[in-house]
């Protein structure tokens, strides 16, 4: 083990959006210093942190230059190009390390990661030329989802093939290029298990959350997944698993299909803290954002208790298309807690904040998480 980065210290983040922003706030109040690198200024990150630093990703210079300013670099979004993250990691530990954020970055290598270690996702084939997307559906069958092996996040670079003969369509749609064919999944509901993982290999995580996505965004997410209590049980072993074999050292967050039988897939890998656990920041005894900061930083995991079951609803741009939201309304809720991220421009599909209503019951906090959010617009 080495040596534990103690408060005081500075931790360097490469990103700088609500993710950087609200990892930041839980270093700060633990009395750390937070760096952030990133192209934009005036950012969600930038604005809580010591140092805000504005330089392209690819700048290995400001890169170098920013690492030998802390004492550990961690990263908010897994796009992080692999030649930034080895030009950190020169000057200082990066984690989860490089080789996570490599084989987290692009769906082939992940989906190859998971199915050599036996974990199951949903069925899919490899997709490098038109030719090979025809074989792929052929094999498949339709409904199928093409998505672009690279940069893909809240449904981007995706697209759905319901007929055989509309290949040349999809392909020409995903910008002909690499990418993977999954059988489109008739799913009964969609969990995710956000854990962390430390240097010394102790595990928490947060059970199962259930989450709902709208056109192919995330939109509500509910804790305790209301799930039977073997699924989240198989969910939660399942993740342990993919930390281990990955040897993560932060938090990462598996996105699980449950199928209609019962039987889980794993559709997605992020090596980070993710939007389905931003309810642990008012539900929970700590944080995804607090275990992210005690991992990276070698200090032990702290207790992920749930106070009480909670509901997030994100604040998509488009609330903002009549105008400024009506925040006091949604302030009347008791047990309704407002989060927004410091974005200057709301566009549309853009998340711009959330909201998490607490409540003993889970559907109760579900109900009134949708009637706040309601609340803002009308
Ligand atoms: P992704 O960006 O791959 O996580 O996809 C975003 C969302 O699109 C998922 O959370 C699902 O709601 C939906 N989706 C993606 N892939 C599939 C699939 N193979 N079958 C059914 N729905 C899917």
């Amino acid at each position: 083990m080495t040596k534990p980065i103690l408060p005081g210290a500075a931790i360097g983040v490469l990103g700088s959006g609500q993710l950087g922003r609200m990892f930041a706030i839980a270093a700060r109040r633990m009395g750390y210093r937070v760096h952030t690198l990133s192209p934009d200024q005036d950012t969600p990150t930038g604005q809580v942190a010591d140092v805000e630093v504005t330089a392209s990703y690819d700048d290995l210079d400001a890169v170098s230059e920013f690492a030998r300013r802390v004492s550990v670099v961690t990263f908010e979004f897994e796009n992080v190009p692999a030649p930034t993250a080895e030009a950190a990691a020169r000057c200082a530990p990066v984690r989860p390390s490089g080789s996570v954020l490599h084989t987290t970055q692009q769906r082939i290598r992940e989906k190859s990661f998971l199915t050599k270690g036996g974990l199951p996702t949903t069925p899919y084939r490899e997709v490098r030329t038109l030719e090979g997307l025809d074989r792929a559906i052929a094999e498949l069958g339709c409904p199928a989802v093409l998505k672009t092996a690279a940069f893909g996040y809240d449904g981007k670079g995706q697209f759905r093939v319901d007929a055989a003969n509309s290949a040349p369509e999809a392909w020409n749609a995903i910008g002909k290029q690499e990418a993977v064919l999954e059988a489109f999944i008739d799913f009964d509901c969609e969990i995710s298990v956000v854990a962390a993982r430390g240097e010394d290999g102790q595990f928490v995580h947060y059970g199962a959350i259930e989450n709902q996505h709208n056109r192919h965004i995330l939109d509500v997410s509910v804790a305790p997944a209301r799930v039977a209590p073997k699924i989240a049980r198989e969910a939660v072993d399942l993740a342990r698993c993919v930390l281990e074999k990955l040897g993560v050292v932060g938090v990462l967050c598996v996105e699980f299909f449950v199928a209609r039988d019962g039987a889980l897939m794993i559709n997605e890998l992020a090596p980070r803290p993710h939007n389905s656990g931003h309810l642990t920041v008012d539900a929970c005894v700590s944080s995804q954002f607090e275990q992210q900061l005690r991992a990276v930083c070698g200090l032990p995991l702290a207790s992920t208790e749930m106070h009480r079951p909670a509901a997030m609803a994100n604040l998509l741009g488009d609330l903002w298309a009549n105008g400024e939201p009506d925040w006091r309304a949604a302030c009347a809720f008791p047990g309704v807690k407002l989060h927004l991220y410091g974005k200057l421009e709301p566009r549309p599909g853009r998340k711009m904040g959330h909201l998490t209503a607490l409540n003993h019951d889970p559907e109760e906090a579900y109900r009134t998480v949708l009637a706040a959010r309601r609340s803002l617009t009308r």
